[in-house]
């Protein structure tokens, strides 16, 4: 049977600068020749780049990749009704990210358009849940007025600063959270350390991508630019909608919450768990875990026994069953979808 396995770092090179903060977090120093271009690590991913140079997929202690491993073992690791629903699919990619500087405003595209373009059951939604920002660090998300198909195009063939300054730019702290639908687009601000759940694709559509250096077909995802770009979300982002995906990941509301707005469960799931002040329970499943602050100790049904610390990342498979958590810690669980969670035949039904 598989057990909680700890993630060992897996940060491939970005075209953007960061990864000291990842190095922080976890308690380790750079190496003599790091490059400043490890900002992201990809966690329990099954994901490769789609570009640059295609490395990304998490390996596991015995040396397999994840991918191959649930190919095989797919019960012991998602569960019967996870696999009933999706086969071997984790549906679930995680990343650690430290902008170093901003990144380029892009958009994922979503499953409909995945589907018929780009042979894939998931696009990108995604979500941001802030673990540090500098003093005065943005994010940006959804333009802040309708704009339509040309003058779109014409911004993206002008690649200057006007489409940036089109979007609801976002003040962000330590213990923001944002969903990120598929089709808005948005950039994450330099200075700004989170934690990103996301569908397990890596589809962007770079609407700035001259100043970054990345060509066009890559900015594209290889496929005709007015094609790609009718995967962008053009209709404003309104205060009340903004606010609807806008939540706090660490309020203390309650032992074990969930951190991010409803609409996310069918994408992923992203619950908050607190060792105080008591014993924080959770049900059997595929997970990956980020020790976000503090020290305590994971206990699983199955027997395992594991000490936590700030920057730990863990695989859980769902063999392990209930996970308990003890002690002076906070740790964010982030889980697969539900696609046919009642939340969602609620908004299907409202
Ligand atoms: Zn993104």
């Amino acid at each position: 049977m598989p057990a909680p396995q700890p993630l060992a770092p897996n940060t491939p090179q970005r075209f953007y600068s960061g990864g000291r903060r990842i190095l922080a977090f976890r308690g380790l120093e750079p190496t003599a020749d790091f490059d400043d271009h490890r900002p992201e690590d990809w966690l329990g991913s099954t994901t490769r780049l789609f570009a640059e140079d295609g490395t990304g997929l998490t390996v596991l202690a015995d040396g397999r990749t994840l991918a191959a491993t649930l190919e095989t073992s797919a019960d012991e690791w998602l569960g019967p009704m996870h696999r009933n629903a999706y086969g071997d699919d984790s549906g679930l990619l995680v990343k650690l990210l430290d902008a170093a500087e901003r990144l380029p405003v892009h958009t994922h595209p979503d499953r409909d358009f995945a589907k018929k373009h780009l042979d894939s059951a998931h696009g990108k939604t995604e979500a941001w849940l802030i673990l540090e920002a500098d003093p005065g660090a943005v994010v940006w998300l959804g333009f802040r007025e309708d704009i339509d198909h040309g003058t779109l195009s014409e911004l993206v063939d002008a690649q200057d600063q006007r489409l940036l300054a089109l979007l609801n730019e976002i003040p962000v702290q330590r213990g923001d959270a944002l969903l990120v639908p598929a089709g808005q687009p948005h950039a994450i601000g330099a200075g700004v350390f989170l934690v990103e759940l996301q569908e397990p694709t890596d589809f962007s559509v770079m609407l700035d991508h001259a100043a970054f250096g990345l060509d066009p077909d890559h900015a594209y995802l290889g496929l005709p630019r007015d094609l790609a770009l009718s995967s962008v979300t053009q209709t404003a982002l309104r205060e009340a909608d903004l606010a609807a995906l806008h939540t706090r990941w660490d309020d203390g509301s309650a032992p074990v919450r969930s951190g991010l707005a409803d609409r996310a469960t069918p994408y992923f799931r992203a619950d908050v768990f607190d060792g105080r002040p008591g014993e924080a329970v959770g049900d059997a499943g595929f997970s990956v875990l980020v020790v976000v602050e503090g020290q305590g100790r994971l206990r699983t049904a199955a027997g395992d026994q594991i000490p936590l610390q700030q920057g730990q990342t863990l695989l859980t498979p769902y063999s392990s069953g209930d996970l308990f958590l003890t002690g002076d810690v906070t740790v964010l669980r982030c889980r697969p979808g539900l696609e046919d969670s009642p939340n969602t035949q609620m908004e299907a039904g409202s």
